[in-house]
């Protein structure tokens, strides 16, 4: 991996944010308060926070002068009008409807445009996109190439979509049940890993045939036009932003957590070539999030977010960032700790079967493992298995995920290398203490995405 290591970030320091460094006790004591989950611990408890790089990011000195810059009428900031040219210049989209994040863009499109009774074919699932879907009456149906549920399985591009499995289930229920097809880039669940773009254009040409829209899940369509860019033949000399336009052409609709890709803390949009669409998700959007000029964001927000958006396809940024979650991933190799392969975009997936393989899954490895990284070097990182997968909306019980991950999430140039090192050890240094780990129960579990604030306590 060349591209790792004979370069230093593309930015340099200007101001500081102190950490606070705790002891064993007090993180034995936050953890126990906070239920063994994550999501409820105190930020101030925390050493290096890796349980996202959803909204954590550090913006740029043009992104906080363009927060100056914010208009803040309640309509028809001019903020809203630089966000639509961004828009429509880096992603393609003719129309902005703004959103206070990813999940009010997904209720938009859902309520929009799903009946009760469709079927929702998505390359894998994520857990706000599948709610709002079943939410709007339809059934998520996973169509991503089996290879993604494999985490030893090194296939370049696991987030591609099955084409056998997507012409089935229209040759089951029919394509008048299918509103639209779900395609993510980057696929977080998968482990941020990317679909190719000739495997895009092959669900375009399919989904075209039967003239079902694609809806781009397109929160790190950057991180996935990079993978492309290294690994798939006919990119390398393009540019990252030429290859986010391109995947942004190949579909109709699109959802965007501007807390990811865009490297903002807030916003998000829903985005559409389709006038009607646009129409009634722009009707929609006063019911739910604001006016459809600022759609539950500051007009400041605005402003960072379309510049941010401008830094997110630039080369340096995305080879930086991708390139320290892959320095991450490599050292926590050379440690001998099991993760997904290839190491993903926006993460590094700690495969918790195998470094608990004495837990079974109702023991809820993941959620296990996480609590113990916590408690070793004050790391927060997240669980992405059963607790996450929540239950069947029909039998009540647990969806059982066939992968049971830790996400060890690095937000967008906050933290250094040195901090990467930092979390190599601890990580090592709880797997070399694995034997003696036991699980976990549930004590309190929410009905919905239940993995935010469920509490729970060590099986003994
Ligand atoms: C974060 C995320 C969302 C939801 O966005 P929010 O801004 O958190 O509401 C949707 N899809 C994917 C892939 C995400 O990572």
């Amino acid at each position: 991996m060349t591209e790792r290591r004979s370069w230093a970030e593309p930015w340099k320091i200007k101001m500081v944010e102190h950490l606070r460094m705790t002891t064993r006790e007090e993180r034995l004591a936050a953890i126990k308060e906070a239920g063994y989950n994550t999501f409820l611990l105190k930020s101030r408890d925390v050493y290096i926070d890796l349980l996202t790089d959803s909204g954590t990011n550090a913006m740029s000195d043009r992104q906080w002068a363009g927060m100056m810059l914010g208009d803040e009428a309640y309509a028809g900031s001019r903020n809203f009008y630089h966000l639509e040219k961004a828009i429509q210049d880096y992603y393609s989209y003719k129309y902005l409807v703004p959103t206070h994040q990813g999940r009010g863009a997904e209720h938009l499109i859902s309520q929009t445009i799903i009946k009760d009774g469709d079927y929702i074919p998505g390359n894998m699932y994520f857990t706000t996109t599948r709610l709002h879907q079943e939410l709007a009456g339809g059934t998520f149906v996973d169509i991503i190439i089996d290879e993604a549920h494999d985490t030893e399985n090194e296939f370049p591009f696991k987030g591609n979509v099955d084409l056998a499995k997507l012409q089935a289930l229209i040759d089951k229920v029919g394509v008048e049940r299918i509103p639209y097809v779900a395609i993510a880039t980057a696929v977080n669940m998968a482990g941020g890993q990317p679909i190719s773009m000739a495997n895009l254009k092959e669900v375009r040409k399919l989904t075209q045939k039967y003239n079902i829209p694609i809806v781009h899940d397109m929160t790190r369509v950057a991180e996935n036009a990079w993978f492309i860019k290294i690994r798939e033949e006919g990119y390398s000399s393009k540019s990252v932003a030429e290859i986010v336009y391109e995947i942004c052409t190949l579909t109709d609709h699109a959802t965007m957590s501007a807390k990811k890709d865009p490297i903002v803390n807030i916003g998000g949009f829903l985005a559409t070539n389709d006038e009607d669409i646009y129409r009634k998700a722009q009707n929609m959007v006063v019911v739910y999030e604001g006016l459809h000029t600022y759609g539950g964001m500051a007009g400041r927000d605005m402003e960072a977010v379309a510049i941010g958006i401008a830094e997110s396809v630039q080369d340096d940024h995305i080879r930086a960032r991708v390139g320290q979650t892959q320095y991450l991933g490599e050292k926590l190799l050379e440690f001998g700790v099991p993760i997904v392969l290839p190491i993903g975009s926006h993460g590094v997936f700690i495969d918790a079967k195998k470094f608990l393989p004495n837990l079974e899954q109702d023991l809820l490895p993941a959620q296990t493992l996480a609590a113990e990284i916590y408690i070793e070097g004050g790391i927060r990182t997240m669980e992405r298995g059963i607790v996450s997968g929540g239950r069947n909306k029909d039998t009540g019980e647990h969806n059982r995920p066939k992968l049971e991950l830790v996400r060890v999430t690095l937000p967008r140039r906050v933290y250094t290398q040195s901090h990467m090192d930092v979390t190599a050890e601890s990580i090592a240094d709880v797997y070399a203490r694995r034997d003696s780990i036991k699980g976990l129960r549930f004590t309190y579990e929410p009905d919905y995405l239940r993995f935010f604030q469920a509490r729970f306590e060590p099986i003994d």
